[in-house]
């Protein structure tokens, strides 16, 4: 893993988050304030115009590279806090090799998500991308524990994603925007779990096509 992976893992995030950009506004629209979608979409392009730097850049760099431009362009409550899980992640992975072990691959996922939760302190249930972000870390891990290949993780990843996202339907927001809609805030999937989700799956998706 290297900048060049972490460029990708961009691409595939960009491209599931342009064809999804209607949807996840009328999310932020319902329980936000619209602006999630455009948000990512500032950052992601930011990312895609500075390439050349990051697929220089070996892999934790790479990542305190894009996670820097994302603290800068995104803003709003995602903007930090996808910089803590970028920025998590590197210095988990700061001593890392080329191809490490999914062991060591799950735990860095999870230092990132660590990150972002200290940041955001929103556990499970608070209607948050935690709900997505937790669960998969802790799929990841139990995995990576049990010898699984790469292709049943990158296979498993997303449907864990999905139902987790799917499951913010019913819950009551008790953290940030769409918790001053109170019990109003049920009945709608979060904007930054469907957003969260989305780029799980499309990078899985994409990181299991170039193993082929
Ligand atoms: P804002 O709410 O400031 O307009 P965005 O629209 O960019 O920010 O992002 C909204 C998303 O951020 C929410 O859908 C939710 O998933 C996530 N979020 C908000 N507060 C927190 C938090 N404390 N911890 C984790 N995620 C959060
Ligand atoms: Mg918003």
């Amino acid at each position: 893993m290297n900048g060049k992976t972490v460029m990708t893992c961009i691409e595939a995030a960009h491209a599931t988050l342009k064809e999804h950009t209607d949807e996840i506004t009328v999310l932020d629209q319902q329980i936000g304030d619209g602006d999630h979608i455009f948000n990512l979409l500032r950052g992601v392009d930011a990312l895609l115009a500075m390439r050349a730097e990051i697929e220089a850049a070996a892999f934790a760099p790479a990542l305190d590279l894009a996670a820097s431009k994302l603290l800068s362009t995104v803003g709003g409550s995602s903007g930090p806090l996808l910089y803590s899980l970028l920025h998590g992640m590197a210095k988990a992975s700061a001593d890392s090799v080329d191809a490490p072990s999914l062991v060591d691959a799950a735990r860095v996922f999870a230092a990132g998500v660590d990150a972002v939760a200290q940041r955001g302190k929103a556990g499970i249930g608070s209607k948050t991308m935690m709900d997505v972000l937790i669960p998969v870390a802790s799929r990841f891990a139990e995995l990576a524990d049990n010898n699984a290949s790469p292709e049943a993780v990158l296979d498993a990843l997303p449907q864990v994603a999905e139902a987790s996202m799917l499951a913010t339907r019913d819950m009551l927001a008790t953290k940030g925007r769409a918790s001053f809609l109170g019990e109003r805030s049920r009945g709608h999937i979060d904007p930054g779990a469907r957003s969260s989700q989305l780029m799980i799956g499309a990078i899985c998706a994409r990181l299991a096509q170039d193993r082929d």
